[in-house]
């Protein structure tokens, strides 16, 4: 109900009663100046009230505040307020029981959990964080993350491009042996909610992946390079006849198996390192004619036209070995999977993006479905037509994929069937080396 027409009609008649006596007592301005200061002390006194009440020095209920007669406009404000207070009350409670619940929450949770201001200060952790990334809540607060976990894996992560997209896996700074996987989401406003968990079971899994394939390949190799030797020399001595066929086929396959161990080998030497070891400015385009010569070999009757548009002043920065490996894959699928006579073409330039090399064949294609996956092991698209072939390792564009990484880079495929396919590594425009690091690379 709207109160102000009793106020406005309750004030009016003070007044007017004011007057009216001021009027029979010969003073109406004193009987008007009497009746307002009445209504302004009136007033004044429930003011006091509310101050004290609001500044919690008496209680509201059962306490001394005397509560204003409940049909004047005081006693609305006191009740607006009152059920103000006690809406504020009640949700402060609530909150209060849901922060309890968020601590339980987050103390339960096993992965490390910090919340990072946009220049990676810790505003936040729960408890997991000092058992695994060695966090004190109390006292490392408003620190930089990188001051207080100093590993470089974690210091490139956070300050990648789009950290959001990746994750990164270290020891942990408070015991070697424990692993962490870091991953890294927007939170509130420009800021990070980054989650450490424990992933030393996985790593020692995929130690233990590494190290057996590692062994039996190596165990392999000698064998199989004795094996290879006997063949061929066997092939000199006796074969002929009905053994030719046997022992070609023999050797053939022996070849295959050495090209396989090697390559595994290769790859378990790529997985061991986290990154490029020893860089260097590499002459890409001489490396490239190189390339270009060994495919030309391996073409040989195919006859495949070989195109080069290549930047001759651009070098890159990273392993010649490794490099070596990776375009010799590309360019030998060319061969391998495109028609003969067909032209194949290899690009490396400077683009807007950042440095690209590309290997672009006139083959059959890839169907759309089975590009993600050709950079898996082992993965073909026919596998019998692979075999019958019998050439390739199933290995080469895993390893070309590792040793792009290695260089901070990535391998894109792009393919039409029936016109052919596109392998384009790309790399960071920061990783090609300008002509005067090249003189000074040369003469060194
Ligand atoms: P492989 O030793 O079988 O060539 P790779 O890892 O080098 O192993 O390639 C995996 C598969 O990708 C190949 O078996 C082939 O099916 C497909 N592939 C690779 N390069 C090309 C290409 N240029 N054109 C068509 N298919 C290709």
């Amino acid at each position: 109900m709207n109160p102000w027409p009793l106020v406005l009609r309750r004030t009016l008649l003070i007044m007017a009663a004011g007057g009216l006596l001021g009027g029979f007592l010969g003073h109406v301005l004193m009987g008007l100046l009497l009746a307002s200061t009445g209504l302004l002390g009136w007033h004044l006194l429930h003011l006091y009230r509310l101050e004290r009440w609001l500044n919690r020095r008496v209680a509201f209920r059962g306490g001394s505040v005397e509560l204003p007669s409940p049909d004047s406009i005081w006693s609305e404000i006191f009740g607006h307020i009152l059920t103000l207070k006690q809406r504020s009350r009640k949700r402060k409670r609530k909150l209060t029981r849901l922060l309890k619940q968020f601590k339980h929450a987050s103390a339960a949770v096993p992965s490390a959990v910090v919340i990072l201001s946009a220049n990676h200060e810790v505003q936040w952790c729960n408890a997991a964080a000092t058992d695994l990334l060695g966090l004190q809540a109390s006292q490392d607060m408003g620190q930089p993350l990188t001051v207080l976990v100093r590993n470089p894996a974690l210091r490139d992560y956070l300050n990648s491009r789009d950290p959001e997209h990746h994750q990164v896996e270290f020891p942990s700074p408070v015991n070697a042996e424990t692993y962490v996987s870091i991953t890294l989401s927007p939170y509130g406003k420009k800021q990070h909610l980054l989650m450490a968990t424990d992933v030393s079971r996985l790593h020692r899994l995929e130690q233990t992946r590494q190290d057996f394939v590692a062994n039996v390949s190596h165990e392999l190799r000698t064998p199989l390079t004795v094996i290879n030797g006997y063949l061929e020399t066997l092939l000199d001595t006796c074969g002929i006849g009905v053994w030719q066929q046997p022992l070609v086929s023999m050797q053939q396959q022996a070849t295959r198996m050495l090209t396989i161990i090697e390559d595994l080998l290769l790859l378990s030497r790529l997985e061991s390192t986290p990154g490029v070891q020893q860089q260097a400015p590499v002459p890409l385009p001489d490396l490239l004619d190189s390339v270009v010569e060994d495919g030309k070999t391996l073409s040989a009757d195919l006859n495949h036209q070989f195109e080069l548009e290549v930047d001759r002043q651009l070098w890159l920065l990273g392993s010649h070995q490794e490099l070596r490996s990776a375009l010799s894959n590309l360019v030998f699928n060319a061969v391998r999977y495109s028609t003969p006579g067909t032209p194949i073409r290899i690009r490396w330039s400077r683009q807007p993006e950042g440095l690209v090399l590309e290997v672009i064949d006139r083959g059959e294609g890839i169907p759309a479905q089975h590009i993600p996956r050709l950079t898996e092991r082992f993965y073909r698209v026919d596998r019998s037509r692979s075999r019958a072939t019998a050439t390739g390792s199933g290995l080469g564009l895993a390893i070309v994929k590792h040793v792009l990484q290695r260089h901070d880079g990535e391998l894109r495929i792009r393919s039409v069937l029936g016109e052919g396919s596109t392998f384009a590594c790309h790399f960071a425009a920061e990783r090609g080396v300008p002509p005067a690091v090249q003189k000074h690379a040369y003469m060194a």
